[in-house]
């Protein structure tokens, strides 16, 4: 089975959040439950300052018809694993960052990613790649399916190919006015509501969801919630109509590159039953913070998260006073919104001896995070999938999150009579439900016969990429068929 995955960020070269973890070990699974896996992304200045060795593949590759129209070079990754390749496009990827910087979205992100996405279809055919599947990552690769449908269609290269889109948010969708059309080379009369225009604009992940063969989520709860009004951001009634060809897989985690027994960023390494590592880990994470270590009685909460509104910091700030009475400390490292960090830099000076903050993107202090707290918070107001709660479990830190998408298909209540459950969780998104669960956390914390179990339980739990990919497998075995 030949694969062709179109991704904007994957690990190791690039990463702002989940898709990278997801597009970093998926495909290396695939391959090795045999099938032919080829990924494409662009080439950030973020890789090349990697020093991660290269291999350049094609000098000058046109996306025009006999040599003609934008050029573009084409690179293969010497790592190991999958075979990864890069489009480069200096003028479009040689920036800081992936989508964006401080200033905001990169106002021509619509051609950049369309200039990618087309140049992914151009080095396919210019490595006799045909792919039985090409499946497409959120917004920026979706629109490749436009490309495939209008530029290539009767192309015999690509016959047999069937298309998979996987959404990996929702909320995320490339919306361009309606100039990029002619802009990027795809006709205007793709700018009808049945086809791309969403609300006056062009919806790069619309061509996702109605050109591929089938459209998956990230968590079967997901799958369903996008197609309330509630969480379908404008594309639940799209996408009710193509519920029998949507599904939802859960999203795993690479255990080679997350297991607090081999993680080289921890000041100590611990496994389950030898938990004496994981109390220097929250030594040296308090101290980290400048957090005082006199109680340590008292439980401490990580966090690590996207500065955004759909991560309910909101939901934190409002209840912090009360959190903090509860008899708890927390530490917060994100990146992202800036009116989301000025609050919490606020809340950080009004509590300095409860509240650690650290703003940027730090992967190292991440694990240090998911190793140090003894419970981690994630109150999202939706989650497709989320990865940081499986993290959190294999580092033995208990979740506490809002019961929504991924979060309430991989967490389960603790239950201190039968001994059962992963993590907390609350349902309505306010303040209080998440006092309320935090507080039902730190109770147990108390009893500690009680919390070994549930240390023991998120521990014990299998989130391993191999059952997801199964899942993936049987689905690319059931679009070839169609
Ligand atoms: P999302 O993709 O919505 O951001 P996920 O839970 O799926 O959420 O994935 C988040 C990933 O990004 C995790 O690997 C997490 O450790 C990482 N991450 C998020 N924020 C930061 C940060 N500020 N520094 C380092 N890693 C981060």
């Amino acid at each position: 089975m030949k694969i062709a995955f179109i991704v904007s960020e994957a690990t190791p070269y690039a990463k702002t959040g989940g898709l990278a973890d997801v597009a970093g070990a998926l495909p290396h699974v695939l391959s090795r439950q045999g099938a032919d896996v080829k990924v494409f992304m662009p080439l950030y200045r973020d890789v090349r300052q990697k020093g991660i060795p290269l291999l350049k593949k094609a000098d000058r590759l046109s996306l025009g018809e006999a040599g003609q129209g934008e050029t573009f070079a084409l690179w293969e990754s010497l790592e190991g694993g999958a075979s990864v390749y890069f489009i480069d496009k200096p003028a479009l990827f040689d920036r800081e960052g992936l989508y964006a910087t401080s200033a905001g979205d990169y106002p021509d992100n619509g051609r950049r990613f369309a200039f990618f996405s087309r140049a992914a279809l151009v080095a396919l055919k210019a490595l006799e790649f045909s792919p039985d599947v090409f499946h497409v990552h959120d917004w920026q690769a979706s629109i490749a399916l436009a490309y495939l449908k209008f530029a290539c269609a009767g192309d015999p290269f690509f016959r047999n190919t069937r298309t998979l889109a996987t959404i990996h948010n929702l909320a995320y969708q490339g919306l361009f006015d309606k100039s990029i059309l002619a802009e990027i080379g795809l006709p205007e009369t793709l700018f009808r509501m049945d086809e791309l225009e969403f609300f006056g604009k062009v919806s790069f992940l619309k061509a996702g969801i109605l050109y591929a063969t089938a459209v998956s989520t990230v968590s079967h709860r997901y799958s369903l919630e996008i197609q309330t009004p509630e969480f379908g951001c404008g594309l639940d009634g799209l996408l009710r109509r193509r519920s029998a060809a949507l599904t939802g897989i859960l999203n795993g985690v690479d255990y080679a590159a997350w297991d607090p027994a081999t993680d080289r960023c921890l000041p100590a390494n611990y496994a389950p039953g030898k938990l004496q590592g994981k109390d220097v880990c929250k030594k040296a994470l308090l101290a980290e913070f400048k957090l005082p270590a006199d109680k340590p009685e008292m439980p401490l909460v990580g966090m690590v998260s996207r500065l955004a509104g759909q991560k309910g910091l909101d939901l934190i700030l409002e209840a912090m006073g009360g959190l903090f009475s509860q008899g708890l400390r927390l530490v917060v490292l994100g990146a992202g919104d800036a009116r989301i960090q000025q609050s919490l830099e606020t809340a950080h000076r009004r509590f300095p001896s409860f509240f650690g903050l650290r703003i940027g993107f730090d992967e190292t202090l991440a694990r240090k995070i998911y190793a140090g707290s003894d419970m981690f918070l994630i109150p999202s107001r939706y989650e497709p999938c989320g990865l940081t709660q499986m993290y959190s479990l294999k580092y033995g830190t208990v979740p506490v999150v809002r019961a929504t998408g991924g979060l309430d298909d991989s967490i389960r209540e603790f239950d201190p009579a039968e001994g059962t459950g992963n993590g907390f969780k609350f349902a309505d998104y306010t303040s209080e439900a998440l006092s309320g669960a935090v507080k039902k956390a730190v109770r147990t914390f108390a009893q500690k016969p009680q919390w070994s179990k549930a240390v023991q339980n998120a521990m014990a739990g299998d989130f391993s990429w191999e059952r997801s990919a199964q899942e993936y497998g049987l689905l690319y075995k059931s679009l070839i068929g169609r």
